[in-house]
């Protein structure tokens, strides 16, 4: 290694400065469905079930890409401060009106 290498941000695609604020993330989305229906005959197979699971998540989606993406997305990179600041207002919608003390 020869120095830090320019950093990009993630959402916005900005240089980041060397000399700026950044924020490293990593951001991972796991499909889950808490009730499976009994009537499967999943004879203790995890790849069966896991097939299952993808089909339920599918309904209508033909890229495999994108159904692998509902059961298992990962992402983890870096963001500039104001990415920071709107992904947090997304992430925190439900708290929103809550004011810090
Ligand atoms: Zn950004």
């Amino acid at each position: 290694m020869t120095g830090p290498r320019a950093k990009t941000c993630a959402t916005c695609g900005r240089v980041i400065a060397a000399h700026a604020v950044y924020y490293r993330f990593s951001l991972v989305l796991e499909g889950e469905q808490d009730l499976l229906d009994p009537s499967d005959d999943l004879e203790g197979n995890p790849a069966e079930a896991l097939e299952a699971l993808i089909r339920r998540l599918d309904e209508g989606s033909a890229d495999p890409g994108e159904m692998e993406a509902q059961v298992h997305w990962e992402r983890s990179g870096v963001i500039c401060s104001e990415c920071r600041a709107v992904a947090m207002r997304m992430l925190n919608t439900a708290t929103a009106d809550s004011e810090p003390h």
